[in-house]
């Protein structure tokens, strides 16, 4: 869809207006407006799963989970926006014989957020999703650029939010849906022309590595950078352990494919990699796979276009030398449908050869069998930085593995000690990021409430009278919000 330019520059002049209002919010209400937002989702009825249905080939189970998951992200970060945990308040008085400055800092909003739907989690990390909430918890207005797969789930759940704005006497600005993906005239992407626009202060992203990749790049050149938050995706790798497979190497098999070939293989977090060194017990777990993932029926894919692209590089991957199929689904997958396939190469192989870190979005993985511990240790330190990484491993194996425990230490956000990476809890301790290219800032989160860290700036007030400090941070802690003053942390008011 086309879209004008002059009505992209309108978003964007509402946004910047709509964050002069939003500074003069208090952390209270803009977590009751987030808990509207969450009452007003949760009410949409049956058109929403529908829509997201016909639009994503999403099963209505996965999308009534994940709406559920929507809402519950809303009223989390809400909780945490309340308590003022993203205000970080800080406050060092001075001393009686004023040789010590008064020094008081918070964190605000960044400004106007362009936020980009993703096509994996139409509720969860779209227009209503994750990015949009911690935007608003931090206080900034956001532009959403719909994601061209979903654009009537989209269009649903930004009125969602809308008649929460209109309902509260917001301002327009808060909340902007752009639906377009080109500029009229000049060939150029909404997505792009925005993030250079001078009104817009931060991007939210989950996508593809070239799209996260390019939007970085035009940030960086702006006259103003600005943050870029793209979360890009990894191959997740899986290291299985000796004692780990003696004990269970079918049921580690068995929870690899499950993970594998969930929700087709569309999640980020899918686990596209498994290496382990060669041995009895690993034969038996490869044996496992090859038998385990002949029953996997095909399934759809969100669109065709990310059809194509695991279809694609799936072809890539599989024609490289010295990579044979291992274990392949029996049945042919139809039309848009993907078929699991994990393909086995040596550790040698692999790490020779890039392409074989890649990333194919979709049910297929690399099986890597290494001749000694120090082959993997080697894999471990090759590893671009990842999402999430998993140690299927006893105690009594990590022991034994020491080198290879601490080189993944430097590779991923979020490191499992068994299970599987499928599955990302929207809780405090999440860690949804990891060093590039799984994001572009490896100090932030895109899932929990601390994403909302991502869209604030602290700003320090020396010596201020109390008349003119923010209520924040006045003696008077009248928001009851936690504070450090003079080191300790109390929601106590200062004397
Ligand atoms: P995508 O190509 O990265 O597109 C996502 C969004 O970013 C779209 O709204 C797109 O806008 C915009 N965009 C992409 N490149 C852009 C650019 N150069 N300039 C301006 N805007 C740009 O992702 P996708 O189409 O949803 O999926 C394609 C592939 O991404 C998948 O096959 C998979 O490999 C990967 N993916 C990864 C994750 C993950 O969790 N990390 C999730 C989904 C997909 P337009 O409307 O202009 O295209």
């Amino acid at each position: 869809m086309i879209q004008p330019q002059s009505e992209l520059d309108a978003y964007a002049a509402l946004a910047a207006g709509a964050f002069r209002f939003f500074k003069t919010t208090t952390v209270k209400e803009r977590a009751a407006f987030m808990h509207a937002v969450a009452d007003q989702i949760e009410a949409l009825g049956p058109e929403l799963l529908d829509a997201a249905h016909r639009e994503t080939a999403l099963p209505l189970p996965r999308l009534t989970g994940e709406k559920t998951r929507t809402v519950g992200q809303w009223r989390a970060y809400a909780d945490a926006v309340a308590k003022g945990l993203y205000v970080e308040a800080r406050i060092d008085t001075a001393n009686k014989e004023k040789t010590k400055n008064d020094i008081r800092k918070y964190s605000i909003g960044l400004g106007p957020v362009l936020v980009f739907g993703a096509a994996n989690f139409p509720f969860a990390f779209s227009t209503a999703g994750g990015d949009t909430a911690s935007a608003i918890g931090a206080g900034c207005p956001v532009l959403v650029k719909a994601h061209p797969g979903h654009p009537e789930t989209s269009r649903i759940m930004a009125a969602a939010i809308t008649a929460v704005v209109e309902a509260w006497g917001w301002p327009p600005g808060v909340f902007s849906h752009i639906a377009g993906d080109e500029v009229a005239g000049t060939g150029e992407r909404t997505g792009a022309y925005l993030t250079a626009h001078p009104q817009v202060k931060a991007v939210g992203f989950t996508g593809s590595y070239q799209g996260g990749k390019a939007l970085l790049d035009i940030a960086a050149r702006r006259e103003e950078p600005i943050p870029v938050f793209a979360e890009m995706g990894s191959i997740n790798p899986v290291f299985v352990f000796p004692q780990a497979l003696e004990q269970g190497a079918e049921t580690l098999a068995k929870a690899y494919i499950a993970s594998l070939t969930l929700g087709a293989g569309q999640f980020c977090t899918n686990p596209g990699m498994v290496i382990g060194v060669k041995s009895t017990a690993f034969d038996r777990f490869k044996q496992a796979l090859r038998a385990g993932i002949r029953d996997v029926l095909p399934s759809a894919m969100l669109n065709e276009h990310i059809y194509t692209n695991f279809e694609r590089n799936k072809a890539l991957l599989s024609a490289q030398p010295e990579v044979n199929i291992w274990a392949e689904a029996d049945t042919p997958a139809a039309g848009s449908q993907a078929r699991a396939r994990i393909m086995e190469t040596s550790a040698v192989n692999f790490l020779a050869n890039p392409v074989l870190s890649e990333e194919v979005f979709g049910p297929f993985g690399i099986l890597i069998e290494a001749a000694s511990v120090d082959e993997v240790a080697a894999v471990a330190a090759q590893l671009k930085g990842q999402l999430t990484i998993t140690l299927a491993a006893t105690e009594a194996d990590m022991d034994a593995h020491k080198t290879v425990v601490d080189r993944v230490k430097d590779k991923a956000g979020r490191l499992l000690f068994n299970g599987m990476p499928t599955g990302v809890e929207v809780v405090y301790a999440m860690q949804h990021g990891g060093p590039f290219p799984a994001s572009t800032d490896a100090r932030f989160t895109s899932v929990g409430p601390d994403a909302v860290k991502r869209f604030v700036r602290p700003v320090a007030f020396q010596n201020w009278p109390q008349t003119h400090l923010p209520e924040e941070l006045k003696n008077v802690n009248a928001l009851q919000i936690l504070r450090t003053v003079n080191g300790r942390l109390t929601a106590e008011d200062i004397s």
